[in-house]
């Protein structure tokens, strides 16, 4: 028997950072599987550089539960670790590394569970849904539905094992993130008023934003079981002009609508878009060209699963705990819900709160926490179709 603890040491050994390989990190799991008699279905990226992997252990004409991860890591440049990020390290009864929570101690717990659950007549699945490229927009995971989607039998539901120290969580923010690019007329900076300042346009609709933003918050909908109750709007990066004698004919910023699962993102993006076209007009006068584009960057949808549904009850009897709660950061649990219409939950062990940060890390006690909550899952599998 491989330990939860010694598949986490092995697994944080590949420095999977989102835009490196994970190929190896897979193949590595590939192999526990076959050892133990488990097919994996690799689903790769178009470059064939990255893969997500798919296996199901039990039978493979009823729809199971899903097990999903993401495999890739946060980078650490810049962070100053106490140790080496990529060796599991123990202190206290703590195990650090990156990656031990947000999520391969999610991973390591699904491995010595597979060890556990092939020995065992289960009348429903198990599957695993381990993607690539989820930091970075839940990108990878995308490409495993596709292939889902053509599946005769999907999922019955999903449990995401992003780190909520085993809370079962119900729902979670929608994301949409765009770059906005204001095109103005460069000119003398001695000259100004001939030219139109690119920041000046791009302040102008960030206020515009913020307007928006603080209408939301006093008028919008709202949930107090999110930390923060409503929609959020948020300019995370900006950046403009070449020197201070020139009127800059460009600038660019980064912004994102963080929405309540109620809510409508894309109407709060059109809204923005209007003002955009508004702000825009204000400086034809000068420029008949003047305006803004919008690119796409990440988003994903919203998850919302009622606490009153099958899947939901399912993990709290897993858990032992009653409680459930909603989070503020995204997971894929929104796209299979989306994308597939298979309801999920996050429940995972470890605390986002060290995730993304120096000196990650996941507890011993959470582990066996997370161990105990899928031996009971294959036990109840066992006795239920
Ligand atoms: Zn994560």
């Amino acid at each position: 028997m491989t330990s939860s603890i010694q598949y986490l040491e092995q697994l944080i050994a590949f420095p999977t950072v989102s835009r490196e390989s994970n190929l190896d990190l897979i193949s590595y799991i590939q192999d526990v599987l076959k050892k133990l008699g488990v097919i994996s279905t690799i689903v790769h990226n178009e470059e064939k550089t990255k893969a997500n992997l798919w296996a199901t252990i039990g039978p493979a004409d009823v729809a199971g539960v899903a097990l999903s991860a993401h495999t890739d890591v946060v980078p650490v440049i810049g962070q100053n670790w106490s140790s080496d990020p990529f060796i599991l390290t123990r202190k206290g009864e703590n195990l650090y590394g990156r990656g031990s929570a947000d999520m391969k101690g999610f991973i390591a717990c699904c491995l010595a569970m597979a060890e556990n659950a092939v020995k065992h007549p289960l009348k429903t699945p198990i599957h695993f849904a381990f993607s690539y490229d989820e930091e970075i927009g839940c990108i990878g995971v995308r490409r495993l539905l596709d292939m889902l989607k053509t599946l005769p039998i999907r999922p019955r539901f999903c449990i995401v094992g992003e780190p909520t120290m085993l809370q079962v969580v119900t729902a979670h923010k929608g994301k949409l993130g765009y770059r906005v690019t204001a095109h103005g007329l460069e000119a003398h900076s001695s000259l100004a008023p001939i030219g139109v300042n690119a920041i000046y346009m791009a302040c102008d609709l960030i206020a515009e934003i913020r307007r928006i933003q603080a209408d939301i918050a006093s008028h919008g909908a709202r949930d107090g079981d999110y930390e923060v109750a409503y929609t959020t709007l948020h300019v995370g990066k900006i950046s403009g002009g070449v020197a201070m004698n020139i009127v800059p004919n460009e600038t660019n910023f980064d912004f994102e609508i963080r929405y309540l699962p109620q809510d409508d993102g894309e109407a709060i993006a059109a809204r923005i878009r209007e003002a955009a076209e508004k702000v825009a007009f204000g400086f034809r006068s000068v420029f008949a060209d003047a305006r803004f584009t919008f690119a796409d960057l990440q988003s994903y949808p919203a998850m919302d699963t009622p606490v009153d549904s099958d899947v939901v009850n399912f993990v709290r009897a897993l858990t032992g705990g009653n409680s459930t709660g909603k989070i503020t950061f995204g997971t894929e649990g929104g796209l299979f819900q989306k994308e597939l219409g298979i309801p999920a939950v996050v429940c995972g062990p470890g605390n986002i709160a060290v995730a993304h940060k120096p000196d990650e890390y996941v507890s011993e006690v959470q582990m066996a926490l997370c161990d105990d909550m899928l031996a009971r899952l294959v036990d109840r599998l066992c006795s239920e179709a």
